[in-house]
């Protein structure tokens, strides 16, 4: 079973690819629902906002506790910034995974865009549609801590293997690609069709998103 954060952001999106992939799924809001996961997914929102829920709720100490117990984390856009060890001028959240991040380095949601690339093949054969909305950077990845794609020589991806955590500055959850959560899904222990299997023509969703965001008005 994977849980999905549910106190602010983009929850059904993770929970819709779960579903597709033939995953077990929860939303996870109390620190109780953390019992039985093998895996949480932090998705992405607002992470100023999300920082206070989580210590609100007490989810700031219980996740880190059952992470220590084996639980995968992976974050998404914001939930990358709740998981970095530090974050650019602020004070980091959880402070987990060994990254620094530069939030909002590619400017407002305006300048949200879509991209194409080459991933690990553990994770996708083929190249892999990446959504980018308000997106932050990652500018310094620690020791054990493997850069797993870049957009030009932006960091957008990186995992810490042995500790079981995943970070991602883009929405796998927003492009029809489900290589990322199956990935996640694999590292988390559970059976899912192989990356092979779930190669789909994601490249050419990507150009066509591309097309239309480039062609609204305004731009
Ligand atoms: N800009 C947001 C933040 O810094 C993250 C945006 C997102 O998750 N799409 O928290």
């Amino acid at each position: 079973m994977i849980g999905v954060l549910d106190l602010q952001g983009g929850v059904v999106e993770h929970l819709g690819h779960l579903h597709a992939l033939g995953v077990p799924a929860r939303r996870v809001r109390h620190p109780q629902e953390l019992d039985g996961l093998a895996g949480l997914i932090l998705p992405g929102g607002e992470s100023t906002c999300l920082g206070k829920l989580l210590h609100q709720t007490g989810l700031d100490t219980a996740i880190p506790a059952a992470h220590a117990r084996g639980l995968r984390l992976w974050g998404t856009c914001a939930g990358a910034i709740l998981l970095a060890k530090a974050v650019e001028g602020e004070k980091p959240h959880l402070a987990l995974l060994d990254i620094t991040v530069h939030r909002n380095a590619y400017g407002s949601q305006l300048d949200s865009f879509t991209a194409t690339a080459e991933v690990p093949p553990e994770i996708s054969p083929a190249p892999v549609p990446l959504v980018f909305i308000r997106a932050p950077v990652i500018t310094r990845t620690g020791p054990g801590v493997r850069v797993l794609l870049a957009v030009g020589d932006r960091i957008a991806a990186a995992a810490d293997d042995t500790g079981g955590m995943l970070a991602t500055v883009f929405h796998p959850e927003l492009s029809p690609s489900l290589a990322f959560h199956g990935w996640f899904a694999r590292l988390c222990g559970l059976t899912v069709p192989s990356p092979e299997a779930l190669r789909g023509d994601d490249a050419a969703w990507s150009r066509e998103s591309w097309t239309k965001l480039a062609a609204r008005p305004g731009r």
